[in-house]
């Protein structure tokens, strides 16, 4: 088999809704059902050499609706899933905060919650990813916003929320790409040329 150019440095993937079925608030990890097309079209980006991060934002545990706990577990059930079927993450990046939250230690303003960038700019620094050759792929303006903020390539899915959040993508940020489901937008990507960063072809 011949080796797969490297169209990006990483891939920063929304859970809930993008790679994982929206189940709301999910605490119990028998509830985990990967997107259709997941495992096979993220295993095309591990073969080419692209990193793939998971970041998502986790208001339930600054609202006491989840625990770090009941996070940590599907997010351990998710990587199983994933790796079983040779799709290694790169890691999980999460926020748990929330301004209207109920918990003290959670409840409050910060740099991560998407549409921040914090947890993305983490994992450039700590890799040495160029943010021109990353995407992020999710189901809400957070995750658009945040790609935009980095410079960073979108694929906004019409899975989960993303009917609801399609308006804000399409007025805020008319270069990102619009997909049904993650695999389509994973081929969407693929099928990128080379000359196309951040969504702005080049004249
Ligand atoms: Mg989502
Ligand atoms: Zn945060």
């Amino acid at each position: 088999m011949t080796a797969r150019r490297r169209l990006f440095d990483a891939l920063f993937l929304d859970r809930d809704g993008t790679l994982i079925v929206e189940r709301g608030y999910l605490s119990d990890p028998s509830g985990v059902r990967l997107s259709p097309g997941a495992a096979a079209g993220l295993k095309r980006f591990t073969d080419a050499g692209t990193l793939l991060f998971v970041v998502t934002n986790q208001s339930g545990i600054a609202r006491g609706r989840l625990t770090w706990d009941d996070v940590n577990a599907v997010n351990a059930e998710v990587e199983r899933r994933l790796r079983v079927r040779g799709v290694p993450l790169a890691g999980f990046l999460v926020c748990p905060h929330y301004p209207g939250g109920t918990v003290a230690a959670y409840t409050r303003r910060c740099r991560c919650r998407k549409p921040g960038t914090a947890l993305h700019r983490r994992a450039i620094r700590a890799f040495g990813l160029r943010p021109e050759r990353c995407a992020v792929v999710g189901d809400k303006w957070d995750d658009v916003g945040a790609a935009v903020a980095l410079g960073a390539a979108a694929v906004h899915l019409l899975t989960g929320h993303g009917r609801s959040h399609r308006r804000a993508v399409e007025e805020k940020a008319p270069g990102t790409i619009l997909a049904r489901t993650l695999a389509e937008g994973l081929a969407r990507l693929e099928a990128l040329p080379q000359s196309v960063k951040a969504g702005h072809p080049s004249p």
